[in-house]
């Protein structure tokens, strides 16, 4: 086997105070495209560029073309869990992982069974409304044609964070916690280029932060073990 998944699975092995940071590329292998990849007909359906139409202000300027994209882009039937959801879980349940924190949106990790797991994004699973915050079921926001609305008469919205939105601090505060608290940070599925991501990294006080990511990172000097492979062929093999 890979020497450096070598060294990271006795890392796993040696300790009972992980931390798992992961980005988009965790779902990407599990069929989630990610939604700013432009293919050949984007430029056709959408007038205005993702991080647009996933914004406060637009959702609030034009929720029905708000939704369309929603429905199109952000709900994708039939995912499951891949291979380092399922790990993640399992140690979890063993005592080792002490939490999840992810940027994804789409509730694979505890569709895999992690129980802790900290959504910096918000989940597409969840919907609330926008003006009384009544909570409902994402069935009611994820199909059909029109906008959503609540007996109050306001827009239901889904539970995640848009641009222009700030993420839930008392979210980010746990995070924060568990990074500094860790004995391992795994990072995966990131290219660390993008706001929290980068920052959070930066609570560790620990000496094996491990990256795991198919591209290059800012962190990768920083890092005290870093693998250039598909993160479920890693987690895989720990
Ligand atoms: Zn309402």
């Amino acid at each position: 086997m890979d020497e450096k998944i070598e060294q990271l699975k006795k890392i796993v092995e040696d300790s009972d105070n992980i931390v798992f940071f992961g980005g988009a590329g965790v779902s990407t292998e599990s069929g989630i495209p990610d939604f700013r990849s432009v293919d050949g007909l984007y430029n056709q359906q959408w007038q205005y560029p993702p991080e647009t139409i996933l914004s406060h202000s637009f959702f609030e300027r034009d929720p029905a073309e708000y939704y369309r994209f929603h429905r199109a882009k952000l709900v994708v039937e039939g995912v499951r869990p891949n291979r380092a959801h399922l790990r993640l879980a399992e140690l979890e349940a063993q005592g080792k992982l002490r939490a999840v924190i992810t940027q994804n949106i789409d509730g694979l990790h505890q569709a895999a069974g992690s129980k802790n797991v900290l959504e910096l994004h918000g989940s597409i699973l969840r919907a609330y409304c926008s003006r009384c915050r009544t909570p409902y079921p994402a069935e009611k926001i994820n199909y059909g044609t029109d906008v959503p609305r609540c007996k109050c008469g306001g827009i239901i919205r889904p539970d995640i964070v848009l641009y222009e939105e700030q993420l839930d601090e008392d979210i980010l505060y746990r995070s924060i916690e568990y990074i500094r608290k860790a004995d391992v940070l795994i990072v995966g599925g990131t290219s660390l280029n993008v706001y929290p991501a980068a920052g959070l990294i930066n609570y560790y006080r620990g000496n094996k932060l491990v990256l795991v990511n198919l591209g290059q990172t800012p962190y990768d000097s920083y890092a005290d073990l870093v693998i250039h492979k598909k993160i479920g062929e890693v987690f895989a093999n720990i």
